[in-house]
């Protein structure tokens, strides 16, 4: 069978907020942006090696070369799922432009909506856009009327885990029908005051974990860890730098979402990559921490998420951040509930590390 690449594209370096933890802030400011034509010469070479799109780093949505590309993808290569991750500035475009608005809805097959906080003052100063809240709720607004698969999509930090605020985001899921994912915060930046600041605990974690369990539903737990150890699934890979690219503005082909930094990078881009080819050698084969000797998921897990024993330790042989024994705890008894779903729940589910939830019925 032919290996398909879950591919996140970043097409622009701009973005109209400023968030305070962005990931690729950086890395996307150093960088020419490539242009429709680089982007379809890519397409056109490697369509048969792609299975999905999502669109996000940066606001697409911005780009008027965004919604033509999005159209010229789903006109010639139907089979290919197109997804957007937005700040919520999609609905500002769609609402001024028609033809926009029409492109959306035929060719953009889900769409994932940032939303720190369930708050309006507290999301939107957070973004540093007044804006934010507001085109984030009209988002997910249209999102609903159009059918759309819509995620609001949260990055975990010890203050969106506060359970008050948990709450909130679960109640805008429920009313927009929506699905609520959270991604742990990463330390892509080298600055130890913003690492400290968002860098999530093993306590609020695993709260986190029981608060959903407890009150609201896992739908998939897309962790090499957190799959195994509070699930019990034993089924899930990491598929960083095997089937999931990240492709940044000036066409670098990174192999995580996270591993965006100059070290991180071969010398492939759009402009070069043959992704019937395309390997990233340093996630094959990757060891298992001494230390899990003896786990009862050592040949599942294998040391955890191979992004975070990266950025935490510069190293593999170091065990997950969050695994229980790395913080002194136990593995957990009594495993979580999770509800039956066939296949995955959206392009995000498998693509990296991540953890889909859902308001209880
Ligand atoms: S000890 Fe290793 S294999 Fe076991 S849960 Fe922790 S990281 Fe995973």
């Amino acid at each position: 069978m032919t290996k398909k690449f879950n591919v996140g594209w970043g097409l622009t370096n701009k973005c109209n907020m400023r968030c305070q933890f962005c990931y690729s802030e950086d890395a996307r400011h150093e960088l020419q942006e490539c242009n429709i034509s680089d982007w379809k010469n890519f397409a056109d070479r490697n369509h048969a090696f792609i299975d999905s799109i999502n669109y996000g780093t940066g606001e697409n949505a911005i780009l008027d070369d965004f919604f033509y590309f999005a159209k010229y993808m789903k006109q010639k290569y139907p089979e290919i799922r197109q997804s957007l991750t937005t700040n919520g500035y999609i609905s500002e475009r769609t609402k001024t432009n028609p033809q926009f608005k029409d492109i959306f809805q035929d060719c953009i097959d889900e769409v994932d909506v940032s939303v720190d906080f369930y708050n309006k003052e507290k999301h939107s100063e957070f973004r540093g856009q007044p804006n934010a809240y507001d085109w984030a709720m009209n988002t997910l607004h249209i999102a609903k009327e159009m059918g759309k698969l819509a995620t609001i999509v949260f990055v975990g930090f010890n203050e969106t885990c506060d359970e008050h605020n948990l709450v909130g985001l679960f109640e805008l899921a429920r009313q927009n029908d929506a699905f609520l994912r959270m991604n742990i915060y990463r330390p892509v930046k080298e600055s130890k005051i913003i690492s400290d600041r968002f860098i999530l605990s093993y306590d609020k974690l695993k709260q986190t974990l029981q608060y959903v369990n407890n009150e609201q539903e896992i739908v998939s737990l897309s962790d090499m860890l957190l799959g195994n150890v509070f699930t019990g699934d034993t089924s899930i890979e990491d598929n960083t730098g095997k089937d999931s690219i990240r492709i940044l503005p000036d066409g670098t082909i990174c192999p995580s979402t996270y591993l965006i930094a100059e070290k991180y990078r071969k010398n492939i881009s759009i402009h070069n990559a043959d992704l019937s080819t395309l390997k990233f050698d340093q996630f094959n084969d990757i060891e298992i921490p001494k230390d899990c000797a003896g786990c009862k998921y050592e040949k599942s897990c294998r040391g955890g998420v191979y992004d975070r024993r990266i950025l935490w330790y510069d190293t593999f042989s170091e065990r997950d951040p969050y695994c229980p024994m790395q913080n002194g705890d136990a593995l957990p008894e009594q495993l979580f509930r999770i509800r039956n779903h066939i296949g995955r729940v959206s392009v995000h589910d498998g693509y990296l590390p991540t953890l889909f939830f859902k308001p209880k019925d």
